[in-house]
């Protein structure tokens, strides 16, 4: 039995899934044909409470397609030092939007919002880039899964009502941060201007991604899909797969969330652990002691089938997710317990 605990990201369709996608209504797209993609479209559009909603092939493409609809190139985007669009998007900040990231130093991926307003340059400082966008992640990956303080947000959507700053949320695993959270996704739709969600990571889809927004941004959406090469034509047989997700899959999220918390506890009192990150949602961080290298316990757990990510500088990553069952769960629990 392999236990595969990497990323949200390695579950396969279920046969409930996959019946859904062969039985999907679809068209070419790129003409804006496929009705069970604008299904999806307007169905998470009105979730958020937004106008618009156009569906991706990657949550990359959403994100890049959004600092592309908020800024010019030279133009600064702040975000945390862990966000993912400047870590695990190949660069594509600077590539595609030809914009530089000022990086703020949050706690777990999230800052404050006087931490943002203290990294505005000044707009008629024409030495310095001008401030365009800020960006936030809710979970945050690299953070371990947290949740922002929806209070926060609010500060920080003040700062940038008051700086003319776009507000643009990753929310990869925003559906998360729902489940645990007492705010709405209509809640979300109204402090941001644009939001990326995924599909493919907690739903358990095998792709997709959707950019929602409000109509003076997402207007130029489509053409910029089309520049990254993301026109894509008889989709709906994958957007069926988000549409099946969002009526059977989202409230299977608290099941991730609980192994999740069974992980943290077992790893606090086990001996090779030097400090596990606080669990509130499907990822679980922690570091080692001196009892085993970071090596040598990734042996050791491959020496039982289990796979889990080293995420470097000492950190280890376990991310549960829908393919991993209470069987697998109790022979993990029972793994870590007596190494
Ligand atoms: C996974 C992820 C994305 C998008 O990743 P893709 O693999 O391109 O779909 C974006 N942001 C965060 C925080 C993620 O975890």
């Amino acid at each position: 039995m392999k236990i595969d605990l990497r990323s949200d990201t390695v579950t396969k369709p279920s046969q409930g899934m996959l019946e859904v996608m062969l039985d999907a209504k679809v068209g070419d797209d790129v003409y804006k044909e496929d009705e069970t993609v604008n299904k999806l479209e307007t169905r998470v559009a009105k979730l958020f409470g937004k106008s618009h909603a156009l569906f991706f092939p990657s949550g990359t493409m959403a994100n890049q397609t959004a600092i592309k609809l908020h800024t010019n190139p030279g133009d600064q985007v702040i975000c945390d030092k862990y966000a993912h669009i400047f870590n695990y998007e190949g660069g594509g900040a600077s590539f595609n939007s030809g914009v530089s990231c000022k990086l703020l130093d949050g706690e777990r991926g999230m800052f404050t919002a006087k931490q943002v307003e203290e990294a505005i340059n000044p707009p008629d400082f024409y030495h310095s880039p001008l401030t365009r966008l800020v960006e936030i992640e809710n979970t945050t990956n690299k953070g371990g899964g947290a949740c922002w303080d929806f209070e926060e947000l609010k500060k920080i959507k003040k700062v940038c009502e008051v700086n003319s700053l776009g507000f643009h949320l990753d929310g990869a695993r925003l559906w998360n941060a729902l489940s645990v959270k007492e705010e709405t996704a209509e809640d979300y739709g109204a402090l941001f201007d644009t939001i990326s969600v995924c599909f493919s990571k907690g739903l358990g889809c095998p792709i997709g991604s959707i950019l929602i927004g409000d109509e003076y941004l997402m207007k130029n959406a489509i053409r910029i899909r089309k520049l990254f090469g993301g026109g894509m034509r008889q989709v709906g047989f994958l957007a069926a797969a988000g549409l099946y997700a969002l009526d059977n899959n989202m409230k299977l999220l608290k099941q991730d969330h609980i192994k999740a918390k069974d992980i943290e506890t077992t790893l606090k009192k086990a001996s090779y652990v030097e400090k596990v990150e606080p669990v509130e949602t499907n990822i679980v961080i922690f570091t080692l002691n001196n009892k085993y290298s970071e090596d040598r316990f990734l042996n050791l757990l491959l020496s039982n089938n289990i796979h889990i990510s080293n995420m470097g500088q000492g950190k280890l990553r376990i991310v549960t997710h829908l393919d991993y069952n209470s069987s697998m769960h109790v022979f993990l629990l029972d793994i870590l317990s007596n190494l």
